[in-house]
């Protein structure tokens, strides 16, 4: 198999001029900055914001390669990994012509963004076990294949997608496998990222969403080689990562240790959940999980969704979901939230 990228970008994109902004053009040493019709005087705030923000987050993404061990010019940084899931689409699909492979039950975003794009979605579900079907998936691809979407660990599963697989569709696969990371913090398994040298079609997804507790704030990362990163620099909106975000984001970046506590204290909590949701007469299955969230089958799922709805206690109801049949999806909290779920769930009477 030869990658090259060039084969797989829409020509639109290839011929595009991107869009330099004023910030973009200058990049040297001034104290007068006339240049971006902004608002000299300041903001209306304690905090100033009448700059336009740094286009390409040099200092964040400089904290982020340290943390992560992959350099600058490996790294976008997206509005939520959602910027980058679509900006994907954009690069390298043919609207009415391209597809792209998915495996539910997965992230709804995948398919979302393709409906925005016109680009058809091939499903081929997870095998029983939550697996990939690589049988399957070897017939769905075809020369208009342009993206496959892996969730590893998945949503709303919880489970690692075997890592042998993966690979397996890294070596044979000539578009691109993105590996959406976004729970990786919690999981046994490691990330694909030391495999980025290796794979010229990878692109990794992982977030401040989750585990860094930051999921208001918005900010996605997708690691890839120079070509695909390049390319998602190159049509992005020039200030998609706003100064506040930029500001604290970097300060996030360095308290690491409170952090790895709340990861930590997340998996023991969700073993002690695994183990009191088990106990329950109406629970059928556990499933287990390298996310901070349980898939769980239960006996009546909407009725018990309601019923701890009604108690103020929100879940996920997932049971119209495919292989998701009874199914809900339950983000481990803190422990006495935990504790008032499985006393409420105690308390259930169908
Ligand atoms: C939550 C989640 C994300 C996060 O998206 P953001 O836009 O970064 O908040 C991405 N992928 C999956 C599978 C998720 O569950």
């Amino acid at each position: 198999m030869e990658f090259n990228i060039e084969n797989l970008v829409r020509d639109n994109i290839k011929k595009m001029t991107p869009y330099s902004s004023a910030r973009h053009e200058f990049s040297g040493d001034a104290t007068i900055f006339l240049d971006a019709n902004e608002n000299s005087f300041g903001s209306p705030l304690t905090e100033n914001y009448n700059r336009y923000p740094d286009p390409i987050q040099s200092k964040l993404k400089e904290k982020i390669s340290s943390i992560k061990g992959v350099p600058s010019q490996n790294i976008f940084l997206g509005n939520g990994s959602d910027e980058a899931i679509d900006l994907l689409f954009r690069i390298f699909c043919n609207p009415g012509k391209d597809n792209v492979i998915i495996f539910p039950p997965t992230y709804g975003m995948y398919e979302v963004c393709a409906a925005m794009n016109d680009v058809q979605v091939k499903k081929v579900p997870l095998l029983e076990n939550f697996q990939l079907n690589l049988e399957r998936i070897e017939t769905a691809i075809d020369p208009d294949t342009k993206l496959i979407f892996v969730c590893s660990p998945n949503n709303p599963t919880g489970n690692s997608i075997s890592r042998n697989d993966i690979e397996v569709l890294l070596n044979n696969f000539d578009g691109l496998v993105v590996i959406d990371e976004a729970y990786i913090n919690y999981a046994k398994q490691k990330t694909f990222i030391p495999e980025l040298t290796e794979y010229p079609n990878l692109v990794i997804l992982q977030t401040l969403s989750k585990a860094w507790g930051l999921a208001g704030l918005r900010l996605g990362m997708a690691f890839a080689g120079q070509p695909i990163i390049n390319y998602l620099n190159k049509i992005k909106y020039p200030y998609n990562i706003n100064t506040a975000t930029q500001q604290l984001a970097i300060e996030a970046l360095g308290n690491i240790s409170s952090v790895n506590n709340w990861t930590k204290t997340t998996v023991e909590q969700k073993e002690w959940l695994q183990q009191e949701l088990l106990r329950l007469p109406f629970t059928q299955t556990v499933y287990p999980s390298d996310a901070n969230f349980i898939l769980t089958k239960m006996t009546g799922a909407s009725a018990i969704y309601s019923y701890l709805a009604d108690k103020g206690i929100i879940v996920r109801d997932r049971s119209k979901v495919i292989l998701c049949d009874d199914c809900l999806r339950i983000t481990i909290g803190t422990p006495e939230e935990n504790i008032q779920l499985i006393a409420s769930l105690n308390a259930y009477t169908a």
